[in-house]
């Protein structure tokens, strides 16, 4: 089984209330956070562009994870960077810049050994990319899933609501759901966005964890983990959908069909991966997991989560 994800691979600068100054061109992305946090779990195959001013050495980032790079672009031109600013509280940042550079002319290569891949993430990328590729790879994955965010909602609206008429599962945090939607209840959002058609939708909501709704009417939540120090949260949301849809292809690789019951582990995986990622700036400590580490947040988990019924 293996994982294929298209996504962004970016060179950022975060200034965090404790950074002492920003730290510059560190490594991130959607691809990059996603594709390391779902390599504990499966093959991951990726697809994205980078620039020929990024440097070479952070690429081993990737190799060390095994990840597969086929897929991966060089352009003449600058890498995409993002720089980002957080509140005190974390949950809020506010985005300094947004430089495209050959990110912005990305055309997305799939190559012919990704085809086979059994679940897809179509990154925050441009929205008329995620639906391009939904529609090369069709029917053929077993799960298809997005995730977007406010600058694209802000800029490319019908793109984005094309694209998630083509998936299974729409993964986005709770501001651009509101946004995206067009309502301030969460209930009412998850109702739109699934009636284009989308079986479940995850809800993001940072540090106050995540929701997830579905066609048939389920509704789950799972706590984030209660962290004793933040240093960086960015990337959380991806590292969170690789967790999520990582558990969902390991489960895939049982020859299970899918169940609520993976849906609802998955989103614990989910929050676990994202805790991580906070741990530490860029993708510091998605590198550095062991297997244990994963195993002992999810039994806390399991502890911190569960009450008698009982009544
Ligand atoms: P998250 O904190 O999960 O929302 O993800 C933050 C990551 O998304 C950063 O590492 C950025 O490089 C990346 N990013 C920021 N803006 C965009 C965008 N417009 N398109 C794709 N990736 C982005």
């Amino acid at each position: 089984m293996a994982i294929l994800v298209i996504g962004s691979i970016g060179l950022d600068t975060i200034e965090t209330p404790f950074s002492d100054g920003p730290k510059v061109d560190i490594l991130g992305g959607s691809a990059s956070y996603f594709a390391l946090a779902a390599s504990y779990f499966d093959r991951v195959n990726l697809v994205a562009v980078i620039g020929d001013d990024f440097p070479p050495a952070l690429l081993e980032t990737f190799r060390v994870r095994q990840i597969d790079l086929t897929g991966l672009q060089t352009a003449t031109g600058k890498n995409f960077r993002w720089g980002g600013r957080y509140h005190l509280d974390f949950n809020t940042r506010d985005t300094l810049f947004t430089d495209l550079g050959v990110f912005g002319s990305f055309a997305p290569v799939i190559p012919d050994a990704y085809r086979s891949s059994e679940v897809v993430f179509l990154a925050n990328l441009q929205p008329g990319l995620q639906r391009q590729v939904a529609d090369e790879l069709g029917a053929a994955p077993r799960l298809r899933a997005l995730d977007s965010m406010n600058h694209w909602i802000d800029s490319a609206r019908d793109e984005l609501t094309e694209a998630i008429r083509r998936v299974d599962i729409v993964l986005i945090a709770e501001e651009e759901a509101r946004q995206y939607a067009g309502t301030p209840s969460l209930r009412a959002a998850a109702r739109r966005i699934l009636e284009l058609g989308p079986r479940t939708l995850v809800v993001k909501q940072g540090s106050y964890g995540a929701l997830l709704f579905t066609a048939a009417g389920d509704f789950f939540t799972a706590p984030a983990y209660p962290l004793e120090e933040v240093r960086d949260p960015t990337g959380a949301g991806d590292s969170f959908a690789g967790g999520f849809l990582g558990y969902l292809a390991q489960r895939l690789t049982t020859g299970a069909e899918l169940a609520l019951a993976d849906y609802r582990r998955a989103l614990v995986y989910g929050s676990i991966m994202g805790s991580f990622a906070c741990e530490d700036f860029s993708v510091a400590r998605l590198e550095s997991l062991t297997a244990d580490d994963i195993a002992a947040r999810y039994r806390e988990f399991v502890t911190y989560t569960h009450f008698d019924g009982n009544w």
